[in-house]
């Protein structure tokens, strides 16, 4: 077999089209607060079938505004997925909130609901449920929950943007979704993030947030045209021009990204179910799952020796993720290992595999050789 290149876990698929877009607006007046950023904005309205959406520099600062939106603060508790990308619980703390982790489905690998209401307190204010991996969680579930006890739902779609759960695309159910453009996720603006939602004052307040608290009242509007008002404080959380163009330029082509990455998740689920030496991800009835990532659980095997053999062989395997309150930052706040006892061994067997629409067949055959002679061994 020829020997590969490093092969990387995820990677941005950018074309001359999508580069054009980006010069096309250098030579343009604008290269921030233009006409792309409502464009990209309505466009990604559009495609989830949402109202509104809001633009951000980022996914986490997406997040950060949804919680100021929500009126999280200080005394309020979160309900959060300890399998995440830190920035899922990070936005609860920007606000002065308590995060509280609720276990996962060791199957699904997503937030088990059942959990969410063992978690719940007079203290509670929101979920923020995360479509890990791209599958998205039971969102009716969880907006059911939400409504017995009148909380907020953000959604963290950081990887589920195109994915559906009962032929609705993610972000048309939960009070605001958050998606991040960052390279390895489903489309990129290199950095960027957006917060879609149905709700006016939310999305009123996520206008505001972005732009440092500044707000069009009735006050300025008399004063004059140079007036404007700074009524809360807020932050400079504003996508660019460039940014949007790329990503306006990207979205055309997400459902033939999702297409590939579902190819590549199907080849390893029908390589891989039927090995006695891992367990593939299940997927709950009725959804479809964008594949940002794919993982395996490996049985009865020491992870970190399947790991550096992968990658002695170039494959960029990889862990998703380390349950977030393990790292020091939130063992110094108070929290202790063995607070999610299904997600802490869910962890310790995780396994990702390199998914991204621009992986070769070769390279997934390459792959697939590769860790079948090493489950073998
Ligand atoms: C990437 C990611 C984020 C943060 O998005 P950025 O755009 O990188 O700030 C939040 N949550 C999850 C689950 C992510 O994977």
């Amino acid at each position: 077999m020829t020997i590969q290149n490093f092969i990387s876990y995820g990677k941005q698929n950018i074309d001359e089209e999508d580069i054009q877009a980006v010069i096309d607006t250098l030579r343009s007046p604008y290269l921030t607060q233009g006409p792309k950023i409502a464009e990209f904005e309505r466009a990604i309205a559009e495609y989830v079938g949402t109202k509104y959406a809001v633009a951000f520099t980022n996914g986490t600062a997406a997040l950060h505004g949804a919680c100021y939106a929500a009126g999280i603060g200080v005394g309020d508790e979160v309900i959060t997925s300890p399998i995440t990308f830190a920035a899922s619980a990070n936005c609860v703390r920007y606000v002065g909130g308590s995060v509280v982790f609720a276990d996962i489905d060791q199957y699904t690998y997503n937030i088990n609901p059942e959990e969410i209401r063992k978690k719940i307190t007079s203290k509670t204010k929101a979920i923020i449920p995360v479509d890990f991996t791209g599958q998205p969680v039971d969102i009716d579930e969880i907006m059911q929950i939400a409504k017995e006890h009148n909380l907020v739902v953000i959604e963290d779609g950081a990887h589920s943007l195109g994915a559906t759960y009962k032929e609705r695309k993610v972000g048309q159910t939960a009070d605001m979704t958050m998606f991040s453009f960052h390279p390895v996720k489903p489309v990129t603006t290199a950095e960027g993030g957006m917060i879609v939602t149905n709700n006016e004052e939310f999305y009123k307040k996520l206008m505001q947030f972005r732009s440092h608290g500044i707000e069009a009242t009735q006050y300025a509007s008399e004063q004059g045209a140079w007036y404007y008002e700074m009524t809360d404080l807020g932050y400079n959380y504003r996508m660019t021009d460039m940014q949007a163009a790329l990503g306006l330029s990207q979205i055309k082509k997400l459902d033939s990204f999702i297409e590939r990455r579902q190819e590549i998740a199907k080849k390893y689920n029908l390589e891989f179910q039927k090995n006695s030496r891992v367990t593939t991800p299940k997927l709950l009835v009725e959804t479809s799952s964008g594949w940002h990532l794919y993982i395996l659980q490996l049985k009865g095997l020491n992870r970190k020796e399947v790991f550096d053999l992968m990658r002695a062989a170039n494959i960029g395997v990889h862990v998703h993720y380390i349950p977030v309150y393990w790292h020091p930052y939130y063992r110094n706040i108070g929290y202790e290992k063995g607070l999610c006892p299904v997600a802490e061994a869910w962890y310790e067997k995780a396994l990702t595999l390199p998914i991204h629409p621009s992986l070769t067949d070769e390279q997934i055959n390459y792959i697939v050789d590769t860790l079948k002679s090493i489950l073998k061994k």
